[in-house]
């Protein structure tokens, strides 16, 4: 550290300031000043070394001298306040939510990238489809966009972004319109109001885009991961259910409103419970216009539109039905009013057939068929179940629908760049299966993330014949054994514990906790429960409900009564829940919710691993969902989460400052005087400039095109160059 730098240092506020060293005293610590000359004595591990001046703002972080926490996040916050809200860090693209609509993504904005008018074009989400649109022709090879963040930070929107740039790139069949359509109507029905974000998808998206050898889209087929279902019956204070339902509610004409005999939303109890009926500055029922409009464009017929308004109105109808149990009884009676009613006309059954399904229960006892009669708690869970399973094969149809529609068969072999919006890494105060598994998609998404960003590393250095020891980093396969190892992860246990009728979330805690408790990322929990750390934090689970959500069985009574309606898409989703029997031995309906979304996880990395992956990291800047505020805490948090401070960390343990020998010599060339080369040999001249400045030969390597410096090494230069 030399007099005079300047540096960061932690003030009384916990905010991180700028000062410089005054002196330094013999047992090594510094008397610094701040801006507002307050003389501060700094022990050297309370500070960091702040960067030059010219490096304020700079749209790449690995082009910062130093790389450390706060000189990343002021880089970031100086972009952020005039509206840059994307910064390379690397390869990797980071993308602060702005919570505001910025002029950033004109038409005319998305040719200027396509034209590539400039070279030095901000860092944007065009620019990073773009370089995946162009190295798709150029390599042939298959390119993905995995964007990844937390909830509300922008992953969808971003998604968007690119979708629509490539519409730009491979636009000219229609398809493209098509494609961008299906985004309104898939959030309609897998996205909802959370406490985090007005818009939260429930589900996980990858979407790829075909293209033929001309280079125009040919066609699209997207992928859907584990919708959250059980927001259909119960969601959180303040939280909405899926937007469809209210826009339903807000926006049907008359002549739909009779037919499917459609009420307010505040009079459906799935909707109303719990107060939370619109959304500030949204207006269901045009978005209810919009979404039909969506419809129209991805050609779904009219007569699938109606069917499908019924059977959301079933949903919402079944909410209602209510259960007696008469007094010195202990089973329940269904009521028979106009709830129950709605259900068994929408759905096309009986009355008494839906009442028998929803109280009660057949049961194969030593082969004898017994009927159980159920308790109102019981019933209530039932008719709960048929609610969630409905919606889910809804949701599913749709998916299909919107397949066919974009041509998804068809393309399949030809080159393609996938979008993948997956949900974040979520960490609450309780948290359950559906954590875990986002969780666990994150770590899976994150050891993606890792294996690439040391991959493309390593290139560049052998490329350029760079003699550099191997990075060691932080490797995440211990948390993924923990979860998926076989014979002893965590999802053969719970499908195993899930085979025993009489398992309680007790039993399971104890089982995971008597053959996890080796493994250094598990800890046992008190409460029936346990704690996992992941890369991005530790997140302790409780087992209530596990293995219920995990067995997600429908009772055969709901199926044989949504099999024996009339309704044309309840007897499709009974056939579908029912599994149509054994495949090769094994009873589909059977294999459990953790189990097929660990073969739907490995099969997407399996996919990704065949492309050229871009990755773009969604950061929030603050938690209220509010524009031009930056907490500074919050941004670290996620970068840490997100593990780009991981990337910025990697690249500062390699040669993070990279210049061309020409851009070098242009800069620091005079440092040589008289004895710069005449005929502008840049590479002998930055050479020799290093030399003469004592730049130790550790600290960087001369590449067979540019210059790899350590970090600090350009703030040792600029010194010298402005004597600052
Ligand atoms: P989740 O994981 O909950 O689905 P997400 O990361 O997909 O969250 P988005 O829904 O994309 O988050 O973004 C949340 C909100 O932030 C958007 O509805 C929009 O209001 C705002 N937003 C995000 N990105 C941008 C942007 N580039 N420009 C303007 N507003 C944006
Ligand atoms: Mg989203």
């Amino acid at each position: 550290m030399l007099q005079h730098s300047r540096i960061w240092f932690k003030a009384s506020t916990g905010n991180w300031e700028i000062g410089s060293v005054q002196s330094i005293l013999q047992d090594g610590s510094l008397i610094c000043s701040s801006n507002d000359d307050e003389v501060l004595e700094l022990a050297v591990k309370d500070i960091h070394p702040a960067n030059p001046d010219i490096l304020e703002g700079v749209d790449d972080l690995t082009k910062l001298s130093y790389l450390n926490e706060p000189s990343v996040l002021h880089d970031l916050k100086t972009r952020f306040e005039k509206d840059n809200i994307y910064t390379n860090a690397g390869p990797v693209l980071i993308a602060l939510n702005p919570f505001k609509k910025i002029p950033l993504y004109s038409a005319e904005r998305v040719q200027m990238y396509r034209d590539k008018v400039s070279k030095n074009f901000d860092p944007h989400v065009f620019a990073i489809t773009d370089s995946a649109c162009t190295a798709l022709f150029r390599d042939g090879i298959n390119q993905s966009v995995v964007i990844s963040g937390e909830s509300g930070a922008g992953k969808t929107e971003t998604a968007k972004i690119a979708m629509q740039y490539i519409a730009t790139f491979g636009g000219g069949r229609g398809v493209e319109d098509e494609i961008l359509e299906s985004n309104p109507l898939l959030e309609a029905f897998g996205n909802a109001k959370t406490l985090r974000n007005d818009n939260s998808s429930r589900f996980g998206k990858l979407i790829d885009i075909y293209f033929d050898d001309s280079g125009t889209i040919s066609g699209a087929k997207i992928q859907t991961y584990l919708l959250e279902k059980s927001r259909v019956v119960y969601q959180s204070y303040g939280e909405r259910s899926y937007h469809v339902f209210y826009q339903l509610c807000a926006g049907a004409d008359r002549a739909l409103r009779q037919k499917i005999n459609l009420k307010l939303a505040s009079d459906y109890q799935y909707l109303s419970r719990n107060g939370c009926l619109t959304i500030d500055a949204v207006d269901d029922a045009a978005q209810f216009r919009a979404m039909l409009n969506a419809m129209d464009r991805v050609r779904i017929p009219k007569n699938d539109q109606q069917r499908l308004f019924e059977m959301l109105a079933a949903v919402l109808w079944l909410g209602n039905i209510s259960f007696h149990t008469a007094e010195s009884e202990n089973y329940s009676t269904m009521a028979v009013d106009e709830a129950a009613r709605s259900v068994a006309s929408l759905l096309g059954c009986q009355i008494d057939v839906l009442h028998t399904a929803l109280c009660t229960r057949k049961i194969n006892a030593r082969g004898e068929v017994i009927i159980q009669q159920l308790t109102e708690a019981q019933a209530i869970d039932s008719r709960d179940a048929l609610a969630k399973a409905i919606y889910s094969c809804l949701f599913e149809w749709l998916v299909e629908k919107i397949n066919n529609s974009l041509d998804a068969g068809k393309a399949c072999e030809s080159k393609f760049i996938s979008i993948l919006d997956i949900y974040g890494f979520e960490s609450f105060e309780n948290n359950s299966f559906e954590q875990l598994c986002i969780n666990y998609a994150n770590e899976r998404l994150q050891q993606f993330f890792n294996h690439h960003l040391f991959k493309i590393e390593q290139d560049e250095y052998s490329s350029e014949g760079i003699d550099w020891t191997k990075i060691e980093f932080v490797d995440n396969q211990e948390c993924l054994d923990l979860i998926e190892k076989k014979p002893v992860g965590l999802i053969t246990l719970l499908d195993e514990e899930c085979s025993f009728p009489k398992a309680t979330e007790a039993s399971l805690a104890l089982k995971l906790s008597e053959h996890l408790k080796g493994n250094s990322c598990f800890k046992a929990e008190r409460s029936p429960g346990f704690t996992i750390n992941h890369y991005a934090g530790e997140v302790t689970y409780g087992t209530s409900g596990f293995l219920e959500k995990n067995r997600d069985l429908l009772h055969v009574d709901l199926l044989e009564l949504l099999g024996s309606c009339e309704h044309d898409l309840a007897k499709e989703f009974a056939a579908k829940l029912g599994g149509t029997g054994r495949l090769n031995g094994v009873d589909l309906q059977r294999r459990s919710v953790s189990t097929k979304f660990k073969n739907q996880l490995l099969n997407l990395m399996e996919r990704l691993e065949t492309t050229s992956p871009h990755f773009i990291r969604c950061v929030k800047p603050n938690n209220r969902q509010l524009r031009n505020v930056f907490d500074f805490d919050l941004v670290l948090q996620q970068l840490h989460c997100c593990g780009v401070l991981e990337v910025v960390r990697i690249a500062r343990s390699g040669y993070p400052t990279r210049y061309s020998y020409e851009h070098f010599a242009q800069r620091y060339g005079f440092l040589l005087g008289q004895t710069k080369s005449r005929h502008n040999d840049y590479r002998n001249d930055s050479l020799l400039v290093l030399q003469k400045n004592s730049i130790l030969p550790g600290a960087f390597q001369a590449g067979l095109s540019k210059l790899f410096f350590r970090p600090g090494q350009i703030g040792i230069l600029e010194h010298l160059r402005t004597g600052t």
